[in-house]
């Protein structure tokens, strides 16, 4: 498969007038920032954020006019334009995964063997530099795609877990939804490291108040006692709000 595939049909909404409303409206979710903000940050996203945000957009955003997705919207109007080596490289990206993997065979310079988290299929992925810093068990969070004969991991890895960190707040929130995308990891990453900051700034203490025998609370949602199993911080009044385990294994706490 030839480089930059994605980055390709990525420009040609970009550099499209006609789609610079739905780039705009897609910008305007992805930084939850007004139009204004909007018109004026495009250029101060990292490119961590950037590369994030054209996977986001090609993947899972919405045009206006057809509600299709860019990438497929791409493919089916662009398909007689392409030569047959473009047909197979575009099907294989479409029918790529996003997703969270967890390492199950590493063959040094080779090849690790993956397994999806979410539906528990294994696939085996070309790779050379990334079989060394990884161990099995390790979860990342990568696309995978079929190039040629092989499939290979896309992009830069932009997260990973270790396997002693399995009770991550964050990888527990991801493996409550059917599936991941790279704007839901990158907000739920947010959320994690803004409760940290809150944690550092005052937080804890108001916990330590409201705990009862160590590690017990009232549940802001039953109202029962109960064993922690949750926390988020009130969005107006920065109060922590505690759940007990029974209802913070229900709410999914990530609005979309
Ligand atoms: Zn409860």
């Amino acid at each position: 498969m030839r480089k930059g595939l994605a980055s390709d049909v990525f420009s040609y909404f970009s550099d499209n007038k006609i789609y610079q409303y739905d780039i705009e409206r897609a910008l305007v979710k992805f930084c939850k920032k007004d139009i204004l903000f909007v018109k004026h940050c495009y250029c101060d996203l990292s490119d961590k954020e950037i590369e994030i945000f054209v996977d986001w957009f090609l993947f899972y955003y919405k045009l206006k006019d057809n509600k299709q997705k860019p990438l497929k919207f791409y493919y089916l109007t662009k398909y007689l334009s392409f030569n047959e080596e473009d047909k197979e490289n575009y099907k294989n990206l479409l029918k790529s995964v996003y997703s969270l993997w967890k390492i199950c065979k590493i063959d040094l310079d080779k090849g690790m063997d993956l397994e999806n988290m979410y539906n528990k299929k294994h696939i085996y992925v070309k790779e050379k530099i990334g079989t060394h810093d990884i161990d099995i068990g390790d979860i990342i969070v990568n696309r995978v795609s079929k190039i040629d004969d092989h499939y290979e991991l896309l992009g830069n890895t932009n997260w990973y877990w270790l396997k002693t960190e399995y009770d991550h707040p964050v990888l527990r929130e991801l493996l409550k939804y059917k599936k991941a995308n790279p704007k839901l990891v990158r907000d739920l990453m947010e959320q994690f490291f803004e409760t940290i900051e809150k944690l550092k700034n005052g937080g804890r203490e108001k916990i330590n108040k409201k705990l009862i025998n160590g590690d017990e609370c009232i549940c802001e949602m039953c109202h029962k006692q109960g064993k922690i199993g949750g926390l988020q911080f009130d969005l107006i009044t920065n109060e922590p709000l505690l759940y007990c385990k029974n209802c913070a294994s229900k709410f999914v706490n990530y609005n979309n």
